[in-house]
């Protein structure tokens, strides 16, 4: 077995976005030159989340909606007497900052309809993930 690492950086422009990596998660594969394995996209930041699912304008448009029905921002949140940003905790905490890819024959074994996905909560921010490419 072996194992690759590499930190990607993301530069967000909104404070609740959503930025597809899908090609940068595929070139770390490339990269790799590993056939068989795993990739996980792990954030290190505790107001973002990674996520996968369907790339279509008007779902993601519905997602950034329904986190902020889900938790409202500035809903008399006990963090934001400290630091203005509990919802972008919470948002994290629900949604989740990693994801774990398979990878067959060098190539991600997503759905047809399935982008992965940085999801910015609190920015905009310049962001790092690792991207760690393990198998043989
Ligand atoms: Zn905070």
């Amino acid at each position: 077995m072996q194992m690759f690492r590499k930190v990607v950086d993301v530069h967000t422009s909104q404070r609740v976005e959503m930025v597809d990596i899908t090609r940068l998660v595929e070139e770390a594969v490339r990269n790799s030159a590993l056939q068989e394995g795993l990739v996980n996209i792990y954030s290190r930041h505790s107001t973002s989340a990674v996520v996968i699912n369907e790339n279509e304008a008007g779902l993601v448009e519905d997602f950034l909606v329904a986190l902020e029905k889900l938790v409202p921002t500035g809903a008399g949140y006990l963090h934001d007497r400290i630091d203005n940003n509990a919802d972008s905790h919470i948002r994290g905490f629900l949604v989740g900052g990693s994801q774990t890819v398979p990878f067959q024959e060098g190539r991600m074994m997503l759905g047809t309809w399935q982008s992965i996905f940085f999801v910015e909560l609190d920015g905009p921010r310049h962001r790092t993930l690792t991207v760690t490419v393990t198998g043989q």
